[in-house]
């Protein structure tokens, strides 16, 4: 897991095996589970609440890594609701939003996966992955 800090290209989207987790399921950790579309490795990566990933912000800032617009047009992101901006401009599920850049280990094909953590309401803590991507530095 490490954070993007030079330019990407989205190449495409890869299946995750599940992509949701609220409460207990996130009580320790998450797994991200999804197949390597170039070598077929399966990759299972560990999402730890409050430990795994880093800002989205960072990736959009200054237009560092991608901007806005392609975060968007990919469908990786969502503009926030305006009374919820204080978890940024763009979110997944309207919750604090991180990525992390994970290299399969097999091939070394690089992919990026978007998620959210916090509490949807009251008593429902969520853990949304937005999806995994694979990409190529420009
Ligand atoms: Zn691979």
């Amino acid at each position: 897991m490490y954070s993007i800090s030079k330019k990407i290209l989205i190449e495409k989207q890869v299946a995750v095996e599940k992509d949701s987790f609220s409460n207990a399921e996130i009580s320790q950790s998450a797994a991200v589970k999804f197949k390597c579309c170039n070598c077929g490795y399966e990759n299972n990566v560990k999402i730890i609440p409050y430990e795994s990933g880093f800002p989205i912000f960072q990736l959009y800032n200054d237009e560092k890594v991608l901007t806005k617009n392609e975060l968007l047009r990919n469908n990786i992101v969502s503009e926030t609701a305006v009374n919820l901006l204080h978890f940024g401009e763009l979110t997944v599920n309207n919750l604090p939003t991180l990525y992390f850049g994970i290299a399969c280990p097999a091939c070394g094909s690089k992919y990026i996966c978007v998620f959210s953590y916090g509490e949807k309401q009251p008593g429902l803590t969520l853990l949304t992955i937005s999806g995994v991507w694979k990409y190529n530095e420009i």
